[in-house]
């Protein structure tokens, strides 16, 4: 039996109609840049396998990293005990971190850490004595799967069974130009009208939501009023943290700074799942108290998986080097390039890009979910090249060690799409 038919028996994929679309790939191997399958055939790894694995895949540096830390440390209660890899992981996210921003909380998932964010802002407001309950979030967000952070996406597709046992979430669109003075009354009518908690929101690009992108100004405008409210702000960095803006994170081209900030996916270069929720020290300081009730009682057993830590400590360094921010800007550049070269295309609606992330929609009426989409993936993949399209929406998220060479394969393949859709 080949893996396929294996899978098929005793395997449920995530994001997937099994009845329609029952075969998965299976993949073997992956290096650098590139994925292997059971069949010999390679492919470009174009979202750098859903932005996590951004040094490249089995990074030969994480690795003897890791391999170093298993053989000393593998796992250790994190109530009670502590460790290096945790302590040294948190120096070096406070270097990189906005300055205000002074403590390191972990979980698993990106999900856990926005639903920790949600939690820790919602008790402290309840330790300081204020009943607060209303959430505000963008209009087609999305920040996981968990129920805290299922309340505040706003992905119908992800939603719709569970609608009735959400947490309180009123929404505003993502401003722009046009809009930010309508944006801005409505946000100032819910402060009005419900006791608001928190606003979070993804800074900058909204990843699941087909790449949108919106500008840093008008977003600070939104965070002015939040903080002047002593609402807590929570910035879900899950997809946009390690570099992928240009910046290490999105919040830097944002003057004002949250008082959270979630963080998974290229944490852990795609080795293990780990995440991170910072604060800063005011948030922190509202949980101290001589009674236990207002502690933060919430706990993963694997917070701060010795091993994981290990992974992020190798990660941050390679982020830091002159060879991956060199990389980073050539990524940039070459974007850029194409863009030039492409964006007036006939099948083309609009392009659009920050960072490493390259987007641009095609000008033809389709369903996110439906058949075509599946035609357009399995076009890319027939080119060697692995890009999940979003609706109409492709998009590029490479990972930085990817050589010019495969950019331009990638390109190519993009290009024939053009020809033939
Ligand atoms: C992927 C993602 C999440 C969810 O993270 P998981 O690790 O899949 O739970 C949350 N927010 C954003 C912006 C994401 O991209």
């Amino acid at each position: 039996m080949t893996l396929q038919e294996r899978d098929k028996k005793h395997l449920w994929h995530p994001l997937t109609q099994h009845k329609v679309y029952p075969d998965a790939l299976a993949i073997v191997k992956a290096t650098g840049a590139l994925l292997f399958d059971d069949q010999g055939r390679e492919y470009i790894d174009g979202i750098a396998s859903w932005y996590t694995a951004v040094y490249g895949h089995c990074n030969p540096y994480i690795l003897e990293k890791v391999a170093a830390q298993m053989q000393q440390l593998d796992q250790i209660v994190f109530a009670g005990f502590t460790h290096e890899p945790a302590i040294k992981l948190s120096e070096e996210l406070i270097k990189i971190l906005p300055d205000t921003h002074e403590k390191i909380f972990f979980s698993d998932n990106g999900s856990t850490a926005n639903e920790v964010g949600i939690k820790m802002a919602l008790q402290y407001h309840f330790n300081k004595g204020e009943k607060r309950n209303t959430i505000i979030a963008f209009e087609d967000g999305f920040h996981g799967d968990t129920f805290g952070a299922m309340s505040a996406s706003g992905l119908s597709v992800y939603n719709g069974p569970f609608e009735d046992f959400f947490i309180d979430v009123q929404r505003i669109p993502t401003p722009d130009i046009d809009t930010i003075e309508i944006v801005l009354e409505r946000l100032q009518r819910i402060i009005r009208d419900y006791n608001v908690a928190a606003f979070i929101y993804e800074p900058l690009v909204q990843g699941a939501n087909a790449m949108h992108m919106f500008e840093a100004e008008y977003l600070n405008e939104i965070l002015k009023i939040c903080s002047a409210n002593n609402i807590v702000t929570i910035a879900d960095e899950v997809m946009t943290g390690f570099g992928k803006t240009g910046k290490n994170f999105a919040s830097e081209y944002i003057e004002t700074k949250p008082d959270i900030i979630s963080m998974s996916k290229a944490l852990t270069a795609g080795f293990v799942p780990m995440a991170v929720t910072s604060c800063t020290q005011d948030i922190y300081n509202a949980f101290l108290d001589d009674s236990v009730g207002k502690a933060f009682f919430h706990a993963h057993t694997y917070s701060a998986n010795p091993i994981a830590c290990s992974v992020a400590i190798a990660g941050i360094e390679l982020l830091k080097s002159a060879e991956i921010q060199n990389n980073i800007q050539r990524i940039i550049q070459s974007h850029k390039d194409f863009d030039a070269k492409i964006k007036s295309h006939s099948k083309i609606k609009t392009t659009r890009q920050k960072g490493v992330i390259y987007a641009l929609d095609l000008d033809i009426e389709m369903d996110r979910y439906g058949k075509k989409r599946y035609e357009i993936f399995d076009h890319f993949m027939e080119h060697g090249v692995c890009l999940r399209p979003l609706g109409k929406t492709i998009y590029i998220l490479p990972p930085y060690v990817i050589t010019e060479e495969q950019l331009d394969k990638i390109y190519e393949s993009i290009v024939a799409l053009l020809e033939v859709v």
